[in-house]
């Protein structure tokens, strides 16, 4: 799909509308350096690829000092002819210029439109388009590190390796068809069916990192829990280094649940700080009790905290067995306070290895971080070798999978090989619809127009 060349000329504004030192505007196009230009003045001519500082005027008025850049053809983000204008940050300012290229013909770029113009060009595939995308929506440090390598090619270079492998198979299927009458057999039907599977295993082993991609993309739930007042707030604020719950001294006032994000081993964590859990004084309290005990159920990993100072009772022992199958790390918090015959109880007493933790003077708080991002290593076996996908990329290699199986199934039925080869075709496409190879227009729009403007 290389050297689709459009005949108009777009620009945006690539930062958002506010007040700030620099604006940044792009033009790209036919008309992209000529445009620009028609209104530019300098001490020397723009030089391809290099800034240089110059004035922007139109009829004789002034508009403003900018920087430009200019990329002739094939050397630029799109593809095409483009400019960048770096020019002060007043939104008055952008204006200016992008009404002043307005009457040069260079129409308003839509959403996203650069990079389709950059995928339409061949200058990216579509899964390196839409990391583009995940780099700037990012939370975490691994969501920015997976798009950026996504970026590069991570996602496209398995799907193409894995084309491969399946257009071989189909070539040496069909060898069989075209030396029909000579009586040497090329593939033997069992190594066909070997080398199916093989596709099969490692579809499924990239479908599998693209679901650990989405799921840690949504970050991981982890609930901090405990009767009221052993600390959890305290925990909770320390963790966020803020003040966002409410801490008190009176039990039972967390009602709702309280949902922070933090980073934690580069990953997002969503933290959940739930009502304490004891018997409910009004209904208020019962519907927060409830609420916390799902919350335990939906949660990836738990923190329960107990009291230290307080030592175990009922309720800690309830929630000590209902956490029990849980992948959680227990806290004796208030360790601060707790003499050392009670903090040695509590470690005898307080299920699995507690952490002798406190809110007030941070011990444990390294452990407690340290843990928590070896649990989400482990249970997310390989984060550095996970994927983002959305759904467009999941139900492809959902479909994938149908394909493979299907032409599995003929293959061992001893189908005819035209049979078996339509089906590894109908793979091949489904392949290359996930890198962008055979893509509906429509499938492209849907993609792009969730980008910013000027992207
Ligand atoms: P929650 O009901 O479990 O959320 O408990 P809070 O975080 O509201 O804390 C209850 C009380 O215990 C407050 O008065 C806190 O200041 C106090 N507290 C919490 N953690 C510690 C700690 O580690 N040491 C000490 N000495 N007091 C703490």
């Amino acid at each position: 799909m290389t050297g689709h060349m459009t005949d108009d000329t777009i620009c945006a504004p690539s930062t958002p509308p506010v007040y700030s030192s620099i604006a940044i505007i792009r033009i790209s196009g036919p008309e992209a350096i000529r445009a620009a230009a028609s209104l530019y003045s300098g001490p020397r001519e723009p030089e391809a690829r290099h800034a240089s500082y110059g004035t922007l005027t139109e009829d004789g008025a002034l508009i403003d000092d900018v920087i430009m850049i200019v990329y002739p053809a094939p050397r630029s983000y799109t593809g095409e002819d483009m400019t960048e204008i770096f020019c002060h940050g007043n939104p008055i300012i952008v204006q200016k210029i992008i009404e002043a290229l307005g009457r040069r013909g260079v129409r308003l770029a839509e959403p996203g439109e650069f990079t389709k113009r950059a995928f339409l060009n061949g200058k990216i595939d579509l899964t390196g388009a839409e990391a583009i995308n995940h780099i700037i929506t990012a939370r975490s440090e691994w969501e920015i590190e997976t798009s950026l390598r996504q970026m590069h090619g991570s996602l496209r270079d398995m799907i193409r390796s894995i084309r491969n492998s399946v257009t071989e198979l189909k070539a040496d299927i069909e060898a069989a068809i075209d030396f029909a009458d000579e009586e040497i057999e090329f593939i033997s039907p069992e190594a066909a069916v070997r080398s199916a599977e093989k596709i099969l295993m490692t579809i499924e082993d990239l479908l599998a990192r693209c679901r650990t991609g989405e799921r840690l993309s949504h970050g991981i739930d982890v609930t901090i829990t405990g009767r009221p007042n052993v600390g959890k707030s305290s925990i909770m604020n320390l963790l966020l280094n803020q003040e966002r719950a409410i801490v008190s001294s009176v039990p039972g006032t967390t009602r709702d649940i309280i949902r922070e994000q933090i980073q934690i081993g580069g990953v997002q964590i969503n933290l959940n700080d739930t009502a304490g859990i004891d018997t409910p004084g009004d209904e208020l309290e019962r519907i927060g009790i409830d609420l916390s005990h799902r919350k335990i159920e939906t949660s990836s990993f738990i923190i329960l905290v107990l009291d230290a100072a307080d030592g175990i009772n009922e309720a800690d022992r309830n929630l000590l067995e209902k956490t029990k199958l849980k992948k959680r790390i227990i806290l004796a918090n208030k360790s601060d306070i707790a003499t050392p015959g009670q903090k040695n109880s509590i470690l005898m007493d307080g299920g699995e290895s507690p952490v002798l933790f406190s809110a007030v003077t941070g011990e444990g708080l390294k452990e407690l971080k340290d843990t928590l991002s070896k649990r989400i290593r482990e249970e997310f076996v390989d984060v550095k070798h996970s994927f983002i996908a959305d759904m467009r990329i999941v139900s492809l290699l959902e479909r994938s999978i149908t394909d493979i199986r299907n032409a599995i199934r003929c293959l061992a039925a001893g189908e005819p090989v035209e049979i078996t080869a339509f089906e590894l075709q109908a793979l091949i496409d489904t392949l290359s619809e996930i890198t962008g190879e055979i893509t509906p227009d429509d499938v492209l729009d849907s993609i792009f127009s969730r980008f910013c403007i000027g992207k």
